[in-house]
């Protein structure tokens, strides 16, 4: 009991060390963003938007959010053509946000390589945030490289 509120102090006086350079990030990810990404962003969860936030200016690539919420006609549409494996997407709730990487030529970039780069980032501002988050790119079937998520709640 002692160790455990010893540890959310902890945890808590971390955060508040954190906070200068936190700030710094979510205004930095803000500014690095477009609207079109930033309204989406809105939609998700809270959780999820302090994540990108903090995530985005820390990547050496141009972060675009393609997709938060989606309706469940959309995911059954997905399912159907292959896109996805799964009828209970955490995106029907908000949970998951999909984020595509531009190149300078601002197609989107495949390169499984910098999703890894851009999957750390996120994994250590999640960390930092105290947010459980999966990245897609972790899942042994299908490798969803721009996909994130909340751990699901038990
Ligand atoms: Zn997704």
């Amino acid at each position: 009991m002692f160790s455990a509120i010893l540890g959310i102090f902890g945890t808590l006086s971390h955060l508040l060390t954190m906070l200068p350079v936190l700030s710094f990030l979510l205004t930095a990810g803000f500014c690095s963003l477009s609207v079109d990404s930033l309204q989406k962003l809105a939609a998700a969860d809270l959780r999820l938007q302090l994540t990108v936030l903090a995530a985005a200016p820390l990547t050496p690539y141009d972060v675009e959010v393609a997709e938060t919420v989606r309706s469940r006609a959309r995911q059954l549409r997905l399912l159907r053509e292959g896109h996805s494996l799964t009828l209970n997407s955490a995106h029907l709730t908000g949970r998951a946000v999909d984020l595509m990487l531009l190149k300078p030529d601002r197609t989107y970039d495949n390169d499984f390589d910098h999703y890894q780069n851009l999957s750390l980032m996120m994994k250590t501002m999640a960390t930092l945030l105290g947010v459980d988050l999966i990245w897609g790119g972790d899942w042994p079937k299908f490798k969803d490289g721009p996909h994130f998520q909340l751990k699901p709640e038990k």
